[in-house]
């Protein structure tokens, strides 16, 4: 048993999906646990349990009247959460609850000891709002992990950092003007891609001005574009000495997605994963918490996710 990795593998962390044929479908995560097993990956790590959020936790970051309207649209399962991108189906609060419960474990097993790292691969949504969901995100488990880490165990430094195709827009603007959240994201430019935000001018506001780093990359950006971008995320994120790192290393960024134009490979996100390791354990600290985001590509979701737990082993 390695105690530098804790992975949260369930069957109920897979029911969170839009039903079979949606490209968020309920197979992600099976996609990822049989590669993550044909690698022998999890004899290595320690495997953890998801668990259901608490009403009071998932207020934390959303608004009662957005969290009741989820309860709601869970007992009819009609309707969408949103303008049309996230349907709402029978069970979606519970399932949603159990991301942010297994992101909140996992965040949970690194601050009391029982791991350095670890992975949630149905986890990082970043598009749900404080009070709306979009973009296949419900509840929004980084928000909801940022704030209860801050309240609960007294850091007041959190870089978030995001390789996903799509902008870490919710992220991004719930902690514009919060100096404690270290953001880093590069993504496809928003002239291209959902949710068309994420410009380089876009730096944080107020007290939190110089926080924020937006990378937008051109379609079609592979290996080599990003390598010459990164630098800056650990040069930024080395600025500000977090004492805790997210990364949400969706994997819709590799060639082949079948809904963005960036064609990073798996070695991408293994990098990522490695040198933030080494950032974090510079720092003196090693706590990394990463979420796997989005990626409708089944076989890229299982490469990138396997190389960055992989790498996330050391
Ligand atoms: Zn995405």
């Amino acid at each position: 048993m390695n105690n530098n990795l804790a992975v949260v593998v369930s069957e109920r962390l897979a029911r969170y999906g839009f039903g079979n044929g949606h490209p968020f479908g309920p197979d992600r995560h099976s996609a990822f646990v049989r590669e993550f097993e044909a690698r022998g990956l999890d004899r290595r790590v320690r495997v953890l349990e998801p668990r259901d959020a608490s009403y009071e936790e998932l207020l934390a970051f959303h608004t009662p009247s957005y969290v009741d309207f989820v309860r709601e649209r869970s007992v009819s399962g009609q309707g969408f959460l949103d303008a049309g991108d996230t349907p709402a189906f029978r069970g979606v609060y519970e399932a949603a609850a159990v991301v942010v419960g297994a992101t909140l474990n996992a965040a949970a097993a690194i601050m009391s000891g029982q791991c350095r790292r670890a992975f949630v691969p149905i986890a990082g949504l970043h598009h749900a709002a404080r009070d709306h969901a979009a973009g296949f995100c419900v509840f929004n488990d980084c928000g909801v992990a940022i704030e209860l880490l801050r309240r609960n165990t007294g850091l007041e430094r959190i870089a978030y950092v995001d390789i996903d195709a799509h902008h870490g827009d919710c992220v991004f603007y719930a902690f514009e003007d919060d100096p404690g959240v270290i953001f880093a994201d590069t993504h496809e430019d928003g002239r291209y891609l959902y949710p068309g935000t994420g410009a380089a001018e876009e730096t944080g506001r107020g007290a939190a001005a110089g926080t924020k780093l937006n990378l937008p990359l051109l379609p079609g950006a592979d290996d080599a574009a990003f390598a010459q971008v990164w630098p800056q995320v650990i040069a930024h994120l080395e600025r500000f000495d977090p004492q805790f790192i997210i990364l949400q290393c969706g994997a819709d960024s590799l060639e082949g997605d079948p809904i963005t134009h960036l064609r990073f490979s798996p070695k991408t996100h293994g990098r990522a994963a490695r040198e933030l390791v080494e950032l974090a354990d510079r720092l003196g600290h090693g706590r990394i918490l990463a979420l796997g985001g989005g990626g409708y590509n089944r076989g890229n979701l299982a490469q990138a996710w396997t190389a960055v737990v992989e790498n996330l082993l050391g």
